[in-house]
């Protein structure tokens, strides 16, 4: 447990209705009560919400003159889970304003409310204060608090607590920063499965059973010199397969997973005047690109976001797609690869006008990469009345189709005709990747490396049984992959691991 009190603000930085200030720590209660007018705190039922008024001045007695209690049951708050009633106590007879006097300054009217551990977020004694919204009333709130000695919380440091003392375990904890953090539809639907403990249970009873065998082949060395096996080889082995199958499917929904919380990035490739700015403001239909006639003139640095389907696409910026073209001409393609790099749909566009079948076929070829989709963008297509496909379009399809890319598409930027057929290849590009097995998404880059660990160290230890290695190192092989898979939840870890991962959590989470 810890020792300290810590104090924060929970609510957004700047001006709202009301912000709340939030302690946690053995001596959040009486912390509080010393800046508190109003009803005596450290006598309160724990869960209750107390009208009144925060000082700056000497600690404050209750006088406990409000008789007539009233009870209502509000609505439960998701981190005060397993809470059977959330009562707010009115301080009816506190009807008349108090006002500062020389020892004592009244900072703000507010309502606080008083949590008893454990039932609390960090398990630990908890006050929330809610205060008129003003960033100056909250600082001068935890100037009093820390007068009375909180300490001012590092990021993250409530829910750090809350995984020490075992409340969450830290694949919860990240999604909870993954929740605040959510954008859209997709990314918080799968922080909040995260948050119900999604991976860690699934993992939890793989690394069961390995936990298990590992015991028995421990007893085996127990042991010694005499001959036995508790272990039955062809249970583990089956076991083993077993686990490398789940390893795979959780390692292989990361790339969904991924999508849905960092969104897709699409970046729109081709020469100048190819309707590049035209096409991505058709997507936005909104004119926020500046769509010119003279070549080079998409100088702004935009990265332009749609969100199809709940799924965030990225768009990145055309001002680096306008270079480079350049580069592509003039220098040749490595710098063009390097920022096509981090794509993953490639969007070519071209028009007949200005390009050939070869050199489209060229670029496809030289950018092709087995994680990259490439969509062929035929644009500007009211410019002729040819015939679907046309010469131009058979071409490619019979040179790149299906190795290098398997979607052609004809468009008509400027007059918008064509655009939702583009969104559907996006939406589908995702909606193929969820082809998976496991009912659980990974999305977070922390488990997918523990994941792809275990699953080397299961991998090692399939490799050792099936070599009849001596039990000791087997034994040592399977500590290790209980370790890797131990990560994800926290059980086994460090504390550069954990510094690193609640540093990124804002102050007062
Ligand atoms: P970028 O350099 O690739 O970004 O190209 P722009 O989007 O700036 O477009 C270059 C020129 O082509 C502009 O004059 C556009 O109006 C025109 N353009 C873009 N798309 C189409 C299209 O589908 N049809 C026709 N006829 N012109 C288009």
């Amino acid at each position: 447990m810890n020792q300290d009190t810590i104090c924060a603000i929970a609510t957004a930085n700047g001006v709202g209705a009301l912000g709340i200030i939030r302690l946690s720590g053995g001596e959040a209660v009486k912390i509080a009560q010393k800046t508190f007018k109003g009803k005596n705190l450290e006598e309160v039922p724990s869960h209750t919400v107390h009208y009144g008024y925060i000082v700056d001045g000497n600690s404050q007695e209750a006088k406990g003159k409000n008789k007539d209690e009233r009870t209502k049951i509000i609505e439960d708050r998701p981190e005060t889970e397993d809470v059977e009633q959330f009562t707010i106590q009115n301080e009816s007879s506190v009807t008349q304003y108090p006002t500062s006097s020389d020892t004592e300054e009244i900072i703000d009217e507010v309502m606080v409310s008083v949590f008893r551990a454990p039932k609390t977020f960090t398990m630990e004694d908890v006050v929330e204060i809610s205060f008129h919204g003003s960033p100056h009333i909250a600082k001068k709130i935890l100037e009093v608090l820390v007068k009375h000695g909180a300490r001012l919380a590092k990021a993250g440091e409530f829910t750090m607590r809350a995984f020490m003392n075992g409340r969450i375990d830290l694949a919860q904890a990240e999604s909870i920063a993954d929740l605040i953090a959510s954008e859209n539809e997709a990314s918080r639907k799968v922080a909040l499965n995260q948050l119900k403990g999604g991976i860690t249970s699934e993992i939890s009873i793989l690394r069961n059973d390995l936990l298990n065998f590992t015991s028995l082949i421990e007893l085996e060395l127990d042991f010694g010199e005499e001959d036995v096996e508790f272990a039955d080889r062809t249970a583990m082995n089956k076991l083993l397969q077993n686990l490398r199958h789940k390893l795979g499917a959780l390692i292989e929904s990361f790339q969904y997973g991924n999508a849905l919380k960092n969104g897709v990035e699409v970046a729109i490739i081709g020469k100048p005047n190819a309707g590049k700015s035209t096409l991505l403001n058709a997507l936005l239909k909104e004119e926020r690109a500046i769509v010119s006639e003279i070549a080079g003139t998409t100088r702004d640095t935009i990265e332009e976001v749609i969100h199809l389907k709940g799924t965030a696409f990225r768009f990145v910026d055309t001002a680096g797609l306008r270079e480079t073209t350049d580069v592509i001409e003039k220098i040749g393609v490595t710098k063009a690869k390097e920022k096509i790099a981090s794509a993953k749909v490639l969007l070519y566009l071209y028009d007949e006008q200005d390009s050939t079948p070869e050199e489209v076929i060229a670029f496809v070829k030289e950018f092709h990469r087995e994680d990259l989709k490439i969509v062929l963008v035929h644009n500007k297509v009211d410019l002729t009345n040819d015939e679907i496909p046309n010469e131009f379009d058979s071409t490619l399809n019979l040179e790149l189709f299906p190795d290098y890319c398997d979607e052609l598409l004809r468009i008509s930027a400027r007059d918008q005709t064509g655009i939702e057929a583009v969104k559907t290849v996006l939406i589908d590009y995702v909606e193929n990747l969820k082809d998976q097995e496991s009912n659980v998404i990974i999305t977070n880059q922390r488990h997918y490396d523990a994941l792809r660990k275990s699953l080397q160290s299961v991998l090692q230890v399939e490799d050792a049984v099936s070599s009849g290695i001596h039990t000791e190192l087997l034994a040592y092989e399977l500590r290790n992959a209980l370790e890797q898979l131990g990560e994800i939840s926290g059980e086994f870890t460090n504390d550069e691991v954990l510094g690193n991962i609640f540093s990124k959590f804002c102050i007062g989470k």
